[in-house]
């Protein structure tokens, strides 16, 4: 495992000062990619630098080999094994963009999007466990924290602390800014009093990044982002809820009791958070879209295998052209909503504008996760409705990717509004 967690790091954070020694080390993955190493001039948009090929190259690997074996008992008990936490640790991947000197992989975004994408295939619970770690809070800490900030947090973030993104309140959903949860200065600490609900992995998170208001006379423009560790006095974490899918994942609520946070745990500035909030779920729906593709290119490449074995009629059920169309088709749109979330990816990395484009690739990959995981439960026909495959399972799990970090229909209005503008004048 440490061998592992070494040959990611070397492949990913000291490519310039050992390029030579990965490349001998990573030879064979480099040579089964070499179709997919980018070229000079305008390269397709499946096109991987050497390291991406080689990041998900041993994310495939890790996955089958790491998680996969626990993927139905973890289902099955809604627990998330301890052991695939800590291998998400091990293997650098839950400190993806976190640099060198923090002891994080030193990555970058493209990377994590294939690493979401690829454990998603395997396990969606895992992928958005590796998704709000990168995507949300090793992001927030990275952008806005003090050094000392990024001193005290990224080396655990990167090494063995689960973050929690807490944003969402009963009362305060899709219009999350509405949210009650007040924060009231007394000297040079706040007290937190409120609630959330819905907080993805707070049963194992050591790190919650809260969202309270400690302006409430401002509206939206107080809210302001804390950092709170789970010992601070007053913090709660409620049972977790009995979900449809993503059953790994754990979803608590969290209540705050006259909840202590010092003035020096504040991420960014006072006011700011609406605005941090916005720009990480910007950058994380293309996680989420991922995650979905992901789901569905897994789910899909369960079930084609089957297809062609499967004997009705005196042929495999492949052969009938009513199954072949609609297999072209899932296939089709499949592409599409990796084309949508790469390139929504590489537009944020590039530096240019990408909010319209992070929700059409969320919106449709969610579209798209349901159609497949639909379609391929009746391609199976009785056994695809049965626990004794996977199939069932990603139909379970590809139902949140139409409701977390913003509904289909908030990222149908955010895209509406911005069509609307650029019609303007
Ligand atoms: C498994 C899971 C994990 C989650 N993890 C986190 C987490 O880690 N952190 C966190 O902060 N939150 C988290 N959430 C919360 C999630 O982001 C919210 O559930 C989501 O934003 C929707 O809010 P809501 O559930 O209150 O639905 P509502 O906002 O009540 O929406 C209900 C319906 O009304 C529609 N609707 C609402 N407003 C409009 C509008 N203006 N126009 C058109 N339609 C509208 C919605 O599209 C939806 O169909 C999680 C939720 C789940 C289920």
């Amino acid at each position: 495992m440490a061998a592992s967690l070494r040959m990611l790091r070397q492949v990913c954070g000291s490519l310039s000062r050992s390029r030579a020694a990965v490349r001998r080390l990573c030879s064979r993955a480099a040579a089964e990619a070499h179709h997919d190493v980018i070229r000079p001039a305008f390269p397709p948009l499946q096109s991987f630098s050497e390291e991406e090929s080689m990041m998900r190259d041993a994310v495939k690997k890790f996955a089958q080999e790491r998680i996969a074996p626990f993927v139905s008992k973890m289902d099955e008990d809604s627990v998330m094994d301890a052991d695939v936490i800590s291998a998400l640790f091990e293997q650098g991947l839950m400190g993806i963009e976190i640099g060198a000197e923090y002891g994080g992989t030193g990555s970058s975004f493209f990377s994590s999007i294939l690493v979401i994408e690829e454990l998603a295939k395997v396990d969606p619970s895992v992928s958005v466990l590796c998704d709000i770690q990168n995507t949300l809070i090793n992001t927030l800490l990275m952008n806005l924290g003090t050094e000392e900030q990024k001193q005290l947090y990224l080396p655990r973030l990167a090494s063995d602390t689960v973050g929690s993104f807490c944003l969402s309140e009963s009362e305060s959903g899709s219009d999350a800014f509405s949210l009650k949860t007040k924060a009231e200065k007394h000297k040079d600490y706040y007290s937190i009093n409120g609630s959330k609900m819905w907080i993805s992995n707070a049963e194992h998170a050591g790190v919650f990044l809260v969202m309270a208001n400690a302006e409430p006379a401002a509206g939206y423009r107080g809210i302001t982002c804390f950092i709170v560790d789970r010992d601070t006095d007053g913090l709660h974490i409620g049972r977790k809820e009995n979900k449809l899918g993503l059953r790994a994942s754990s979803t608590c609520p969290l209540t705050f009791d006259s909840m202590k946070v010092h003035e020096k745990n504040i991420l960014g500035k006072v006011g700011h958070g609406y605005k941090y909030a916005i720009g990480m779920l910007n950058g994380g729906r293309i996680g989420i879209a991922a995650q979905m593709l992901g789901l569905a290119q897994g789910c899909f490449d369960h079930t084609v295998p089957y297809t062609r074995q499967r004997m009705q009629f005196g042929k495999r059920i492949f052969d009938f052209q009513g199954m072949q169309h609609q297999i072209a088709h899932v296939a089709t749109q499949l592409e599409a909503a990796r084309l949508l979330t790469y390139n929504a990816a590489r537009l944020k990395e590039a530096g240019r504008s990408f909010i319209k484009e992070a929700c059409m690739a969320k919106y449709f990959s969610a579209e798209v996760a349901a159609l497949t995981a639909s379609k391929c439960i009746e391609w199976m026909g009785g056994v695809g409705f049965t626990k004794d495959y996977p199939i069932e399972k990603y139909y379970r799990d590809c139902k949140i990717g139409t409701i977390y970090e913003g509904t289909t229909n908030i990222q149908l209005s955010t895209m509406a509004k911005m069509i609307d503008q650029e019609y303007d004048g």
